[in-house]
């Protein structure tokens, strides 16, 4: 608007200036006629009326004044015009209101012949310039608009476009407090806003991963827990049993009491690990100088309360390791669990530990070649282990400490007997002991 208001003022002044010019030059071009009126008549005649095509009149120094015969309307003088007569110098112009026209009138001075100082005095009606000036101001009126139009909407359409990315940035941040899914947000370019999306999907994927590792430690514990559970379940309700059939031979009540209570110890160390587990920042705990030898002999005498009949033939080679007793204690009594879980009533499990190798072989039904490559993921049961207890954790579990200690584990199976288990963990060279530096 205000640059219309500026056109518009321009415009008018420099249109003006050049009509006072054009009128000047006319004024001065009818100096010579009328002084040639003066001349031959003592005054103006009409035939000037017709050339000059405007109201003329001749001012004198006094004021006094001498219009062109003929003229519809009279040029009374003004101070200016007078001031032209008798200074002489430069041009007046000045605009003339009356009868509803509008005139522009300029003077300029000229000499009679007797050397009377006078104004020429010339004006046209302005109507040419007003139309003008009046179609400036309409299509001003109406550029403005449609410029102020366009702005606003520009404006909107910019606002919209840059406020997008931050609407679905604030959608996905109430979506996740809503519905409690970690998805992560679509990224738009590489400003700011996409690089906050990007930090907001990293914070998002940690937290995913967080819950999934408490979603993994509960599932975990829950399985850990539940086996010297159930074992415990069956020495008791042995006890119960022999309470009112008096079934055990001598000295066997004792030998199950010294079970159960094993078993409670090993149940409340269990516990006592998980819920420092839980505490721990890493989920992982610091790994000290052991023996996998001791940790193997711990680990069968549990399994041989889980399976009263079977036979356990180890040949153990003393192995120093780094690592956490109390987990590589449970992964091989998970191993060793299997194995019973699947033997024979009767059957021997047959366990090696040499170079780091920790061999169990059962002689169970062994593992179809087809289950082999999914033994090791969480859940997984074959259709043949549906009908024993279990989860499905207890070699995902094993899987998970062989890589905690840089080692790994592998299943096949025994030519002539059932499954073998391998878990191989990096020994510690005798300079690596740091005991024997
Ligand atoms: P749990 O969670 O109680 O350990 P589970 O023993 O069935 O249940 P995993 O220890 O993970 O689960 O074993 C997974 C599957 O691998 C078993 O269901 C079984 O099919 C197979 N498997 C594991 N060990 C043996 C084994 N010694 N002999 C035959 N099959 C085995
Ligand atoms: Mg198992």
């Amino acid at each position: 608007m205000l640059v219309g208001a500026t056109t518009f003022t321009v415009t008018r002044w420099s249109l003006l200036d050049q009509l006072d010019r054009e009128l000047v030059e006319v004024a001065q071009t009818a100096t010579s006629s009328v002084a040639a009126d003066y001349a031959d008549m003592g005054g103006l005649s009409a035939g000037l009326l017709a050339a000059s095509n405007g109201l003329l009149a001749v001012v004198g120094a006094d004021g006094t004044v001498e219009q062109l015969p003929g003229q519809d309307r009279d040029l009374p003088p003004g101070n200016e015009e007078i001031k032209v007569a008798r200074l002489q110098v430069g041009s007046s112009a000045r605009t003339i209101e009356g009868n509803g026209v509008t005139y522009r009138a300029v003077a300029v001075p000229m000499r009679l012949n007797d050397g009377t100082p006078v104004a020429v005095m010339f004006a046209r009606p302005m109507s040419g310039l007003e139309s003008t000036l009046g179609s400036l101001w309409v299509v001003l009126l109406i550029a403005g608009g449609l410029g102020v139009l366009t702005a606003t909407l520009a404006a909107l359409w910019t606002a919209r476009a840059v406020l997008a990315p931050v609407r679905r940035l604030s959608q996905a941040v109430k979506s996740v407090t809503q519905t409690d899914e970690l998805n992560p947000i679509r990224i738009y370019g590489r400003d700011d806003l996409g690089e906050l999306t990007q930090l907001f999907n990293t914070m998002l994927r940690s937290l995913a991963q967080s819950r999934e590792q408490q979603r993994q430690l509960i599932a975990d514990a829950g399985h850990e827990l539940r086996t010297p559970l159930t074992s415990m379940r069956t020495n008791v309700e042995l006890l119960l049993a022999d309470d009112s059939t008096g079934m055990l031979p001598p000295g066997a009540r004792t030998e199950v009491l010294g079970d159960v209570a094993a078993q409670l110890g090993e149940f409340s160390a269990l516990v006592g690990d998980l819920v420092a587990l839980t505490r721990d920042d890493h989920l992982q705990r610091p790994h000290e100088l052991v023996d996998l030898a001791d940790v193997t002999v711990a680990a069968i005498e549990r399994a041989k309360r889980r399976g009263p009949g079977i036979e356990f033939d180890a040949k153990l080679e003393p192995t120093p390791i780094m690592g956490d007793p109390s987990t590589l204690e449970r992964a091989i009594t998970n191993l060793l669990d299997n194995a019973v879980k699947f033997s024979p009533q009767d059957g021997t499990i047959r366990i090696h530990l040499s170079e780091g190798s920790l061999v169990i072989i059962d002689e169970g039904p062994g593992i179809d070649e087809a289950d082999l490559p999914n033994v090791f993921d969480r859940f997984y049961r074959s259709d043949k282990a549906r009908n024993t207890p279990g989860t499905g954790l207890g070699l995902a579990i094993v899987a998970h400490t062989a890589e905690v200690h840089g080692g790994s584990v592998k299943a096949d199976n025994e030519p002539g007997a059932g499954a073998r288990f391998t878990l191989r963990l990096p020994v510690l060279e005798p300079l690596d002991d740091p005991f024997l530096i």
